[in-house]
């Protein structure tokens, strides 16, 4: 047994400096202009991708990491630089961690590679699995796959909702239900391939913040797609149905499990935003001057700082712990890793709303970054399960009763 240690090993330094090198010298200073203009940034992405930032084989090597916390380091480094960005460059991971995590190795060998493109033509990849009348309640999801028996085709009808790069997506993994009397149970995650007729999306939605990263609704008119695109297999599906059916724990439901995989990923990602809006909130109050002394000197100024950066440290611990959990096949006793999601994201709403006020009126107006970094923070009690879902597994999980 090694000895207790937070120190990180000389891989996870250079990981990460690495990272922030590209996110200050790259991603930073773009992160304005693509939050106005509203649209993917395609030439950074191609950047990362050449960097070997974007593709699979740094994911694989980011997952790899027996501590768990490789994945975290870079997501909070890159979100520290643009959450908008950083999202139109890692929004892809949720697909492939979906492939990953459901199909098997000829299907992972097949789509990963298609969902990234390559550095001359990158491409992006969706996971679809909100639906405009499914959000929070994923049991309730209406989207349907039937099996075409006499083609060995699934058929997909449904609209989902938010889907992150849904419509320019070369790649959608859609989760649809499959017997829907059976809830979340019922439900089984699908490749679409590059082009399949029947998937259609709205324009690319409005959206308070993440300007950048491509947000729509996503059509599937009766979209067939071969049998070998369901995740896992039919066979795996089959035997998963029957147990549901018998009443027994499901032990893989699509979509559930690629959320549990992912929370402290994303609760990095709040981190990284919340640090930037506390780094610059920290610069500015020492040197802005009011009264005749900086800002900073008076307590009301310094406490709220010594605050942002205790909460901080004390979710980036939360984060670190369930990402270390999930990696070693810890249990979630207590849903760790919501825990580590709904700290995150709620001191990244906090950090960034207190840096505002402490800029004053600079941080109301778009010359300095942090009233963007106050937008792009709330997704983060939002999408992931929002803070009432991760508390509702909280609750669940210590006090072992149906907490509604
Ligand atoms: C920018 C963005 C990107 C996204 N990307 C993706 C994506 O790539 N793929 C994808 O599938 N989805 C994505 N989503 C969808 C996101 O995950 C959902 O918006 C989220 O899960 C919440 O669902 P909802 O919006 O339907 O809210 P609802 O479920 O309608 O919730 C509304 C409110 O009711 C509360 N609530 C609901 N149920 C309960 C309860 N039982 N107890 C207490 N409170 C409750 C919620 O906490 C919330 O405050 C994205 C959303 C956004 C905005």
């Amino acid at each position: 047994m090694p000895e207790f240690s937070l120190d990180l090993n000389e891989e996870q330094r250079d990981l990460r400096d690495w990272v922030h090198g590209f996110a200050s010298e790259v991603v930073r200073p773009a992160g304005a202009e693509w939050d106005e203009r509203e649209e993917t940034p395609w030439p950074i992405i191609q950047e990362a991708a050449k960097i070997g930032l974007y593709g699979f084989e740094f994911l694989i090597n980011a997952w790899g990491d027996p501590t768990g916390l490789s994945m975290c380091l870079a997501n909070e480094e890159l979100f520290w630089g643009d959450a908008g960005i950083a999202m139109s460059i890692f929004g892809t991971s949720l697909a492939v961690a979906a492939i990953y995590g459901s199909g098997t190795p000829d299907q992972l060998v097949e789509w990963v590679p298609q969902c990234f493109g390559d550095a001359d033509d990158p491409k992006v990849a969706a996971f679809c699995t909100t639906e405009p009348g499914a959000g929070s309640d994923v049991g309730s999801m209406r989207t349907r796959a039937r099996y075409d028996e006499a083609t060995d085709e699934w058929i997909l009808s449904g609209q989902k909702a938010f889907a992150t790069n849904g419509g320019i997506a070369n790649v959608h993994v859609v989760t649809a239900s499959v017997e829907p009397e059976l809830g979340s149970r019922g439900q089984a995650g699908f490749i679409v391939p590059p082009g399949t007729p029947g998937l259609a999306a709205t324009k690319k939605l409005k959206k308070l913040g993440l300007r950048a990263s491509h947000t729509a609704d996503v059509f599937l008119d009766d979209v067939r797609v071969p049998g070998s695109c369901l995740l896992g297999g039919k066979e795996a599906l089959d035997e998963r149905l029957a147990r549901a059916r018998e009443g027994q724990r499901a032990s893989g439901q699509a979509a559930m499990r690629t959320f549990e995989l992912s929370r402290p990923t994303v609760g990095a990602q709040a981190l990284g935003i919340g640090r930037a809006a506390y780094e610059y909130a920290l610069e500015y109050a020492k040197n802005r001057e009011q009264f005749g002394r900086p800002i900073i000197d008076n307590q009301a100024i310094a406490f709220a700082l010594a605050d942002m950066r205790t909460e901080l440290d004390a979710a980036r611990l939360l984060v670190w712990r369930a990402a270390w959990m999930g990696r070693n096949n810890r249990t979630f006793e207590a849903g760790e890793g919501s825990m580590s999601k709904l700290k995150a994201g709620e001191v990244a709403v906090a950090v960034t709303e207190k840096a505002v006020q402490i800029l004053g009126g600079a941080g109301f107006v778009r010359d300095h970054p942090v009233e963007r970094w106050y937008r792009d923070a709330k997704i983060y009690t939002i999408f992931e399960g929002t803070s009432e879902i991760q508390r509702l597994v909280v609750s669940r999980a210590i006090s072992g009763r149906y907490i509604r």
